[in-house]
């Protein structure tokens, strides 16, 4: 599928160090996010999180993970935008300023609100593919597909609004030894998430009104 991807430029302009960029959203996720969801989900929640970093020192913003079981429309992308913007504006950056983080990739809406939201870019853990296959939650796919045509899901990655970047992408341009190292917490974080999406499944259908569950 042929859609715009962003340039080893456009990393460059956005993350000086990829090492220590990839350390550190892989440790937001499973330090800061992971411990929501895994409440989330007992409380029959997706396992989708965000998170907001200052571009300047990575530091954490927001951390959040999805709330679906308040509103259908809560997504992990939309509850974390949802919180940047309930700081009151004297006290949180401009979101042009800020690294967006999504566990798994946007879905149609995220990738909306992402756009009105403000945000030029964002990184995302887990791709369609693996919602869809590893999560047994196949909507991203199935509505770009049905509402705008986009065969498999195929969005621009480079727009005027933003570029996007595969997590895993920005690992396999490290060196072998440090991509292993990476890949290694990588393996340990898709285990963990095997673990929530399993709650989340045994939960589905049994509480809260999830449309599209
Ligand atoms: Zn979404």
């Amino acid at each position: 599928m042929e859609y715009n991807q962003p340039t080893d430029d456009d990393l460059a302009a956005l993350v000086s160090d990829r090492a220590a960029f990839v350390d550190r959203v892989l440790s937001v996720i499973s330090d800061e996010i992971v411990p929501l969801t895994e409440k989330g989900v007992r409380g029959g929640s997706k396992i989708f999180g965000g998170a907001v970093l200052a571009k300047h020192d990575l530091s954490t913003v927001v951390a959040v993970t999805n709330e679906e079981t308040t509103n259908p429309l809560h997504h992990g992308e939309i509850a974390t935008i949802n919180a940047f913007y309930a700081i009151p504006q004297s006290d949180r950056p401009a979101a042009k300023d800020t690294i967006f983080l999504s566990t798994h990739e946007p879905c149609p809406l995220c990738l909306g609100g992402i756009t009105w939201g403000g945000w030029d870019n964002f990184f995302y853990f887990f791709s369609y593919a693996d919602t869809k296959d590893a999560f047994a939650i196949p909507h991203d796919i199935r509505i770009h597909e049905e509402i705008w045509s986009a065969t498999g899901g195929a969005y621009h990655h480079k727009n005027m609004y933003w570029n996007a970047w595969h997590i895993q992408d920005l690992i396999d341009g490290l060196d072998e030894g440090t991509q292993a190292a990476f890949n290694e917490r990588s393996d340990a974080l898709k285990v963990t998430y095997e673990e929530l999406s399993a709650v989340y499944q045994a939960s589905k259908g049994t509480g809260a009104e999830i449309p599209l569950a």
